[in-house]
């Protein structure tokens, strides 16, 4: 690995941003001289900036919201799964051709993992249908779930990720929002994802669940990819019905690991990453 080297996080707002934590760790770690910078970008300076990461002392950079279907038109390649997903989460340079990739999928199987929670032959209800829940869809299918219900406010696209996965053997159903807490069959329901961003700080409603968990099974898995708070309102409820839980932040350090070896070729450490956020089992 040459010196001065440098990666990033591109999005709109940024605020804070435990990328730089999560990466300089794991660079650290392995003795990199990789400086990991915050390029928060305004969207009519977008096309530059991705034009910009072809420089040769750039290894690539991470992309979050609200731009990871938007740059994709500004790359060379990009990876099937991330073609599937439409949506990508990191681009990678090499030699000045830029390639995109969704890790977020991976992050969240692989955090499913990390806590050894098995989906396979499982039923599950992805409860939103932006970006992460297209990601997540195929890290339900990917770990060979059994069957999927797609819930969100705005039908229509939980329609569109249907329609994204039609492909697949997977039995993917939706269901309107509003008729979520009377579903005859949420106790039936082994995992229960909110890919909302309700519950998150500064979201639409920091102090709302998307479901009410007292009419969950106590055998289900409540999932919530926010991960600020770390516990949140979907996530205390549940814990409160004596329901085991999953905080978005190992779905965050698993995604950066995956997106780490894209960017390095090495294996990332994980246990490292996952202390940078005070994660340990
Ligand atoms: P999007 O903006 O693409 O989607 C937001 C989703 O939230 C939509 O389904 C939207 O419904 C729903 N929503 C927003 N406001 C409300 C409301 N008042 N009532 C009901 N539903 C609402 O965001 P993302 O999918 O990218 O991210 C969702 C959350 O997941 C965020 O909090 C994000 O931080 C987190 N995340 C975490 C990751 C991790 O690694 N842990 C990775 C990626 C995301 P509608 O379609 O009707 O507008």
């Amino acid at each position: 690995m040459q010196n001065n080297m440098k990666a990033g996080i591109i999005g709109y707002p940024l605020g804070h941003t435990l990328s730089p934590t999560i990466h300089n760790s794991a660079f650290n770690e392995l003795g990199y001289n990789i400086d990991f910078q915050i390029w928060e970008t305004e969207e009519k300076l977008l096309k530059d900036k991705i034009q910009s990461l072809r420089n040769e002392n750039v290894l690539g950079c991470c992309i979050t919201l609200p731009y990871k279907k938007k740059v994709m038109q500004y790359l060379d390649n990009i990876d099937n799964s991330a073609k599937e997903i439409d949506a990508i989460n990191w681009i990678i340079n090499k030699n000045g051709t830029l390639s995109g990739y969704n890790t977020d999928w991976l992050g969240f199987i692989n955090s499913l993992d990390f806590y050894k929670k098995s989906i396979k032959n499982k039923s599950a209800l992805i409860i939103g249908a932006g970006g992460s829940a297209k990601a997540i869809c195929q890290g339900l299918i990917k770990g060979k779930v059994k069957s999927i219900i797609i819930s969100n406010r705005t039908l229509q696209k939980a329609e569109e990720i249907k329609e994204l996965f039609a492909n697949n053997q997977t039995d993917i159903k939706i269901m309107d929002f509003k008729e979520l807490n009377n579903l005859t069959t949420l106790k039936e329901i082994d995992l229960i994802i909110n890919a909302t961003s309700l519950g998150m700080t500064g979201g639409p409603d920091p102090k709302k669940s998307p479901i009410d968990t007292s009419l969950l099974n106590t055998r289900a898995l409540c999932y919530d990819l926010v991960y600020s708070p770390q516990i949140t309102p979907f996530l205390r409820d549940a814990k409160n019905n004596k329901i085991d839980t999953i905080g978005g932040l190992s779905m965050l350090v698993f995604q950066a690991a995956s997106g780490f070896e894209l960017l390095t070729n090495k294996k990332a450490p994980i246990n490292t990453m996952l202390d940078s956020v005070g994660i340990k089992l």
